[in-house]
């Protein structure tokens, strides 16, 4: 995968990409990232990247000129998205982490002071990605929490492929608890059908603890979640009890 960044600050980007799996990425050669700044293409001897608004108001407005033309510069083609980060875009899910995973070419655009002039969306922007409903200072940390999300669902890219597939939401359910030694720890022990060797049955229960997990924090995703019937009726038992 290639991934382009647009921004006025690549400075925040080198640490993070450096490190963990998106270093381990990067030296598998399973991702090419690139980092532009948008500053390079101001044309005018002061660099200028953005303006006053029109009409009014505080705030500064990333200029269409540069933008445009610093998007254009990298020649994406008509099947690659250039995503706008941006508090207005449709939420970041790992449905959309998967969608983008799966694509052999991104650019992510930063916009920055009050957002960008409309005319970048208009005439170079395919989608617009938001990481929650709350305003940033600029698109930067959400470009690298896109970027994460959606690496690290390349395959390759983890070490245990499948252990990614019981993590919280892939499956659109929370991950249940996770143990490690030592056996006992501040009077805590482990539950036994974890030291059991019984793999059918540690299976079952890590699926009955996601259930649990999800229904007490996040019940709203069970109604989207592929159920079987035996989780329907581990689900019923657990109201059954919080009832009694
Ligand atoms: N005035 C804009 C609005 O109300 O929609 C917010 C501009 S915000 C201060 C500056 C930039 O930060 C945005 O252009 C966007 O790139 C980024 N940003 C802010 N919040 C974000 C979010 N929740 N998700 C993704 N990007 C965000």
């Amino acid at each position: 995968m290639k991934i382009d960044v647009l921004t006025l600050f690549p400075v925040m980007f080198e640490p993070i990409m450096s490190a963990s799996m998106m270093w381990k990425a990067r030296d598998r050669g399973l991702l090419d990232f690139r980092v532009h700044d948008i500053r390079d293409y101001a044309l005018d001897k002061h660099r200028q990247v953005d303006d006053a608004p029109y009409g009014g108001g505080g705030g500064m407005i990333l200029k269409p000129d540069v933008l445009v033309r610093a998007i254009e510069s990298i020649r994406p083609t008509a099947d690659t998205p250039v995503v706008l980060m941006s508090p207005q875009g449709r939420l970041l899910t790992h449905r959309v982490a998967q969608e983008l995973s799966r694509r052999p070419h991104l650019v992510l655009v930063c916009g920055h002071y009050e957002g960008v002039d409309e005319r970048v969306r208009n005439l170079a922007i395919s989608d617009e990605i938001s990481i929650g409903d709350y305003v940033l200072t600029g698109g930067e940390l959400a470009a690298l929490v896109v970027i994460d999300a959606a690496v690290r669902l390349i395959p390759g890219v983890l070490g245990a492929e499948d252990a990614q597939e019981r993590d919280s939401h892939a499956q659109g359910l929370l991950e249940g608890p996770h143990y490690t030694r030592p056996a006992e720890f501040r009077g805590l022990g482990v539950p036994d059908v974890l030291t059991s060797g019984h793999h059918a049955e540690v299976e079952r229960w890590r699926r009955q603890q996601a259930l649990k997990r999800t229904w007490r924090q996040r019940p709203d995703l069970l109604a989207q979640a592929d159920l079987s019937d035996d989780d329907k009726a581990y689900l019923a038992q657990l109201m059954d009890e919080a009832g009694d």
